[in-house]
């Protein structure tokens, strides 16, 4: 009997000390290591917005490798939500069948989203198998917010153009980061992923836009003119006259005259041999990594010869 009692002590023991091990080794190193990851991720981008780096000349840096800040959403499952966005429109590129080598342009949308004419364009590139980005306002986010589902349910990228269209070059800090923040929370309570990319209102940046706007600044290349000429052919006219390879366009989803001129885009490009992308798929494509507080008016390009 006491020999009993001793072997089941001594077993009780040993078990204690096996399911003590497990406990530490199943819990606790994943734990720092995610803490130490997520923090190391919230730290880095705002090394980008130091005023050093943003006056270096050359606003493309080339790494031939995916975009940084996606890393630690691999390994992290709930810390930085707008990373893994920009890696489900970067995988839609590849389930695409993307070829870097062919010739690419963005489509880009401002001003939105409208009930209307933003769903009419979503339905003229789901036809042609094509993306856009959707540089939209919060205000009207908040307002049409099934709009905005739809948006990202087609693999469309979202972008933040602030919450009324305030210009921000004519802000202050605190006013710049609630007009961008502001966006960014209603966005990610919509679609569950806040925008990683800015459209600075009116095309206009300043230092404090660079430092505080936390988010690469998208310009473009080809200016359609839309808002102003409200007239399709003119439209399409300026958007095709002399569009290449790594163009970023800018349209305003919210006129019928766009929302025509976009069904023979569409096509015209296709045609053409373009292939119409998001801003990450562009970037991606191309092996560029996108800063925050730094300008992007096109994508270098890496095709031979534009097709004409
Ligand atoms: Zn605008």
């Amino acid at each position: 009997m006491k020999k009993i009692i001793q072997f089941g002590s001594a077993l009780l023991i040993v078990l204690f000390i096996v399911a003590g091990y497990t406990g530490v080794w199943t819990e606790k190193p994943d734990k720092t290591l995610l803490t130490a990851k997520a923090e190391k991720a919230d730290v880095k981008p705002k090394k980008n917005l130091q005023p050093g780096l943003i006056n270096i000349p050359n606003a493309y840096n080339v790494t031939g490798k995916s975009i940084k800040s996606d890393e630690p959403a691999k390994n992290s499952s709930d810390k930085p939500k707008e990373n893994s966005a920009d890696k489900t429109v970067l995988n839609n590129g590849s389930i695409r069948g993307l070829d870097p080598k062919k010739p690419m342009v963005a489509l880009t949308f401002d001003d939105g989203p409208h009930p209307r004419y933003t769903s009419e364009i979503l339905e003229t590139l789901k036809e042609n198998n094509e993306v856009a980005t959707f540089f939209v306002l919060g205000s009207r986010a908040e307002e049409y917010q099934n709009v905005i589902k739809n948006i990202t349910a087609n693999g469309n990228q979202l972008g933040n153009h602030t919450y009324d269209h305030k210009q921000l070059t004519k802000l202050n800090k605190l006013d710049i980061e609630s007009e961008i923040n502001k966006t960014s929370a209603i966005l990610k309570n919509i679609t569950g992923a806040a925008p990683s990319l800015t459209r600075p209102t009116y095309g206009s940046v300043n230092d404090n836009v660079r430092m505080y706007a936390g988010s690469p600044l998208i310009l473009w290349s080809v200016d359609t003119l839309d808002w102003k000429t409200r007239n399709t052919n003119k439209i399409v006219k300026q958007a095709l006259a002399k569009v290449k390879d790594g163009d970023i366009i800018l349209m305003h989803d919210i006129y019928k005259t766009t929302s025509e001129a976009v069904k023979i885009i569409a096509k015209e490009l296709k045609s053409r041999g373009y292939q119409t992308v998001t801003i990450n798929e562009l970037y991606e494509a191309r092996g560029v990594s996108l800063s925050d507080g730094k300008e992007y008016f096109k994508c270098p390009s890496t095709v031979k010869k534009d097709n004409k």
